[in-house]
């Protein structure tokens, strides 16, 4: 699977950093979300679906490969 992250519309809540924090990170200067591992292994996998459903703003998507 592959994470995509939209920035343009990421309004920095940071849900996905709590949920997938190896997973995902956020800019210093804006809280924008930073696509840290955007093809995460076994052990993140979950966490990661789990923070793409949970993002407020719809700006995580999630493609099977
Ligand atoms: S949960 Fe969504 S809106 Fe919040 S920081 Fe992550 S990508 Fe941005």
């Amino acid at each position: 699977m592959r994470i995509e992250a939209n920035p343009a519309v990421c309004i920095g809540a940071g849900q996905c950093v709590m949920t997938a924090p190896d997973v995902f990170d956020q800019r210093d200067e804006d809280a924008v979300v930073v696509v840290r591992q955007p093809r995460p292994g076994p052990a993140d996998e979950a966490a990661a679906r789990e923070a793409v459903g949970l993002c407020p703003s719809g700006a995580l998507s999630l493609r099977e490969e």
